[in-house]
């Protein structure tokens, strides 16, 4: 190959555009159902068909990719389900935003021509995400990509909902959900957000009167109560007490006038009382508040709705109705202070959520709403968790999964929108003549059933109702909660409820790599409905990978403006640096902070890697490396040197470490490995020394031998680690590789039949189907690792007097003390090289303890280096250099030393800071230390 073949810039944007269309075009990233070779399935978390890639999203699917590549090269049968998910809410807001410029909203159109709408936006805007996947290099089986409102994907929703309805784990009820009064939805818990650390706010502490009569004898007047929402006290049911607390025994079963709007209302007792909070006696409102809500079931309070969903005051006083929330929250207050009532006011943190689309905050409100008994589920996936079958990385999230589904709740389904799967049930107006009403519901009018209303599921529209005939059906407004269709996504994906050929060759899935956040809300019902419904766990694996944080450790967030746009990076780093930045960065077990100079460093990896690999290729003169030639570098003496044997064992166990690391997915601790084998000790160490070799061919009886036996090591050195590295960085390698797959012979690759009879094509042709490097401990060589140790680090002594005597580059002499009587052999038959790389001339051997005049030294592994200095440097200037030096290191590290001194710095400065600090004191103190010893060894003659 001839130099101008080979380009001599790197450029990651032209190749990334040629190799991925390329291993499309060619079927690499499709898998098949009649493949016989083991399978290996994922399936990725669907994002929001509305969303764009960010930190996170490049983290998962960089994991993703690397790990499927590692896989199909290993030999498996690799597939990699890709989908979006319809996103009900974000898709809608989005939907509704554009017919907002237009000036028009949902119910303009209808329910019927607002989704034709949507599908609209999702045919021409939708899954953008998956684009960029293509861009990070992913390869997905794009044949299969899914959508979960596809025809056949919302059929295995709604069967999901039929199976569980006939089974009695689908209710209708009145329970407390978030309601989000702006969206006019119900959410669900995970879907509120919540300030850990509360909201600033208040706690109002008002007096409910004894009733005059009972309050006689009891010496008491008021019961006082606190509360965050004081307007929530027009329904009010009830006051509570803790049973134990003293403070209030007497007073339990009396009964107190609710101020304001003058019901009589009982003092019960229930241990889910805190007597900490406020005055020990809370008010209770079974139709605004979760717990109140309980109490009210065990004591048989009525519920008294106050508030409708758009959050304005209903069943009030007049001076209070149809007041919004926070109007009523100042004009209750106020009524209270007028009648005496209020009887003071603390500032408090207010635990509040707020939609996690909006903002707003959310009302706890009754509502009729469709639930889920989760129970009986999360007993399925207890059971698979607790017995091990599935594996969780880190081991941790499976303790956290099963304290979350020992306490479960159920699971409200239903969602006051349009876009989404519909619930399929069906009211007959007939049967429930009586029971039915319409309301107004956020501009839209809607059908409104009793608790009581009987009703029927069916997938298909029904005709008539199978009590009386009739053909007065409604259809249930709501649509199911998002997560709902998302929780069966590993089986749905592959063809349930049929029994596809997909289901029964790649159910269980393998793997399933998600973030943290969705570990509850998603993870854990997976593993319920694949148990219940496709008969098996859903994957055998879940990895867990690090959340993406700033550097700082903040959270990413695009309204904080502390969020880093992945397609910048893609843009100024390539898919590549990219990927091997983020994934070095990746802790197992930790967050990540992001550090964008990770990706630069792998850009300049890759840097480094194209001009390896062009000197390589440059320098060829026709020969083919062949894999026999390797094998005999360590048995055939002439060509077994010792930079030869270190390499391919350095290969080898590198080689050996990748693999562990990855089969234990500690990807980052295998991209560090092959990285600093690559850079260091190929790049900076062998290919230098392969140098002087290559030229030591012609007219010296071995010497052509030789240099074809490095170039052979070189040039299979080189690609073991192109194959090594590809999931990393599949660009970058597959190019290198394609330019130099002239100069090697292909190994006798496990994969080549199957691929053959795949596609035609055979696994020499691409390196993403090339087999993945396996270690051969034949190559493992102590003694070679231990010699090259040493050598390596006389040069870099060596290097470092120079540096030292202001000579980088100057060519000297040394002078070696040992006692080591296989020192000199080893150091002779390597001058060859140690000539070139070291800059090492002629080297006289002398017993340790020796004296050596005019000369500096440096002492390790029991030996002492010495460059002598007579007709090398002025010994006058140097010193009087060296003097100046230290001078300033000693100045310098007393700055340093009175800062640390400094409590004040050391306490208050940010950890880095003081650490960077105390590294910088170290380093100097070392500094100072060689320059004084340098000084002493030039003292003789002064
Ligand atoms: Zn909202
Ligand atoms: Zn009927």
């Amino acid at each position: 190959m001839s130099e101008n073949l080979f380009p001599t810039a790197y450029d990651p944007k032209e190749l990334e555009e040629r190799w991925y269309p390329f291993w499309e075009a060619q079927g690499y990233f499709y898998a098949e159902v009649d493949d016989s070779r083991p399978t290996f399935c994922i399936t990725i978390p669907p994002p929001n068909v509305t969303g764009s890639l960010h930190m996170g999203h490049a983290l998962n699917h960089t994991i993703h990719d690397i790990v499927a590549r590692y896989k199909r090269m290993k030999g498996f049968n690799v597939l990699v389900v890709p989908g979006t998910d319809h996103a009900g809410i974000a898709t809608q807001v989005v939907v509704e935003k554009e017919l907002a410029k237009e000036g028009k909203t949902r119910h303009d159109l209808g329910r019927e021509k607002f989704l034709e709408r949507v599908w609209q936006w999702k045919d021409e805007y939708g899954g953008i995400i998956l684009q960029q996947m293509r861009k990070l290099g992913c390869s997905y089986d794009w044949r299969r990509e899914r959508f979960t409102m596809d025809k056949n994907y919302v059929r295995a929703v709604l069967e999901t909902f039929i199976r569980l309805w006939n089974e009695g784990l689908i209710y209708r009820g009145y329970r407390i959900v978030n309601w989000c009064p702006r969206c006019l939805t119900a959410l669900s818990d995970l879907e509120v957000e919540r300030d850990e650390e509360g909201e600033p706010g208040h706690l109002w502490f008002i007096r409910y009167p004894l009733k005059r009569d009972e309050g006689r004898g009891t010496g008491d007047e008021f019961v006082v109560v606190a509360t965050t929402r004081p307007e929530t006290m027009l329904g009010d049911t009830a006051v509570a007490v803790n049973p134990e607390d003293e403070r209030y025994k007497h007073l339990i079963g009396h009964t107190v006038i609710l101020p304001l709007v003058g019901r009589e209302i009982p003092i019960i007792a229930d241990p889910a009382v805190d007597p900490e909070f406020g005055t020990g006696a809370v008010k209770v409102t079974p139709a605004h508040d979760p717990a109140d809500f309980e109490i009210a079931e065990r004591h048989n309070l009525p519920r008294v709705l106050v508030m409708d969903d758009e959050g304005r005051m209903i069943n009030v006083p007049e001076r209070f109705l149809g007041l919004d929330r926070f109007a009523a929250r100042e004009e209750v207050v106020k009524a209270l202070q007028e009648q005496g009532l209020l009887e003071r006011v603390e500032d408090y943190r207010v635990p509040l959520g707020r939609c996690y689309r909006c903002d707003t905050p959310i009302e706890p409100l009754l509502s009729l709403q469709w639930f889920v008994r989760m129970k009986p589920l999360a007993e399925l996936a207890l059971q698979v968790i607790r017995e091990g079958k599935i594996v969780y990385l880190p081991e941790r999230f499976a303790r956290l999964t099963i304290d979350w589904l020992e306490n479960i709740r159920d699971w409200c389904i239903s969602r006051q929108i349009w876009w989404g799967h519909r619930i399929p049930i069906w009211y007959c107006l007939d049967c429930n003549a009586g029971k039915w009403a319409i309301k107004q519901w956020g501009g839209e009018e809607r059908y409104h059933f009793a608790e009581e209303a009987k009703a029927f599921a069916a997938i298909e529209p029904p005709q008539q109702c199978p009590d009386c005939g009739s053909s007065n059906l409604v259809q249930d407004p709501d649509v199911l909660d998002t997560w709902f269709s998302s929780a069966i996504w590993p089986h749905a994906v592959l063809g349930w409820p049929d029994e596809t050929p997909e289901l029964r060759k790649f159910y269980p899935t393998d793997l399933m790599i998600t973030a943290r956040d969705i570990l509850y809300l998603w993870v854990a019902r997976m593993v319920m409905t694949g148990v219940k419904f496709a008969g098996d766990i859903p994957f055998r694996v879940v990895y867990v990978h690090p959340t993406v944080l700033t550097r700082e450790g903040k959270r990413m967030s695009k309204s904080l403006g502390t969020g880093i746009d992945p397609l910048d990076l893609l843009d100024k780093y390539g898919a590549d640096g990219l990927r091997l930045g983020l994934i070095v960065q990746a802790e197992a077990g930790q967050d990540l902070r992001f550090h964008e100079e990770r990706l630069e460093m792998a850009r300049n990896f890759g840097k480094k890697l194209w001009n390896a690999a062009r000197f390589v290729a440059t320098t060829w003169d026709g020969e083919r490396g062949t894999g026999d030639e390797t094998t005999n570098v360590s048995t055939t003496p002439s060509l077994a040197t010792l930079p030869k044997r270190w390499i391919l064992s350095r290969l080898h166990k590198t080689i050996a470490q990748v693999n562990a690391a990855m089969d234990a997915y500690e990807l980052a601790d295998a991209a560090k490995a092959i990285y600093n084998f690559v850079w260091d000790e190929f790049c900076d160490w062998f290919v230098e020394i392969s140098k002087p070799a290559l030229q030591r061919d012609g007219g010296q009886g071995t010497g052509d031998k030789f240099a074809a036996s490095y170039r052979c090591v070189l040039i299979t050195v080189l690609e073991t680690a192109l194959r090594l590295l590809h999931p990393f960085m599949p660009f970058v390698t597959e190019e290198l590789w394609q330019r130099l797959k002239g100069l090697f012979v292909p190994y006798g690759a496990p994969t080549k039949e199957t691929t053959a009879d795949r596609s035609g094509v055979n696994s020499e042709q691409a390196l993403i189907v090339a087999p993945y490097p396996e270690a051969d401990e034949r190559y493992f060589d102590e003694e070679a690792e231990r010699q090259m140790d040493f050598l390596m680090e006389l040069v870099r002594r060596v290097r470092a007097i120079r540096a030292d005597l202001g000579i980088p580059t100057a060519r000297v002499d040394i002078v070696l003390a040992c006692d080591d009587e296989t020192v000199p052999k080893l150091v002779t038959e390597n001058l060859w090289w140690l000539e070139f790389v070291g800059r090492i001339m002629n080297v006289r051997f002398v017993k340790m303890g020796e004296t050596v005049p005019q000369a500096v030294s440096e002492l390790f592994n029991g030996v002492e280096v010495f460059v002598p200095l007579t007709g090398v440097v002025d010994i006058g200037k140097l010193r009087e250099r060296w003097r100046k030096r230290l001078s300033e290191l000693t100045k310098e590290l007393q700055r340093v030393q009175e800062r640390l001194n400094n409590p004040q710095f050391v306490q208050r400065a940010p950890a880095e800071i003081v650490d960077a600090e105390r590294q910088r004191l170290a380093d100097l103190q070392q500094q100072v230390a060689t320059i004084e010893r340098r000084l002493e060894s030039v003292k003789l003659g002064e």
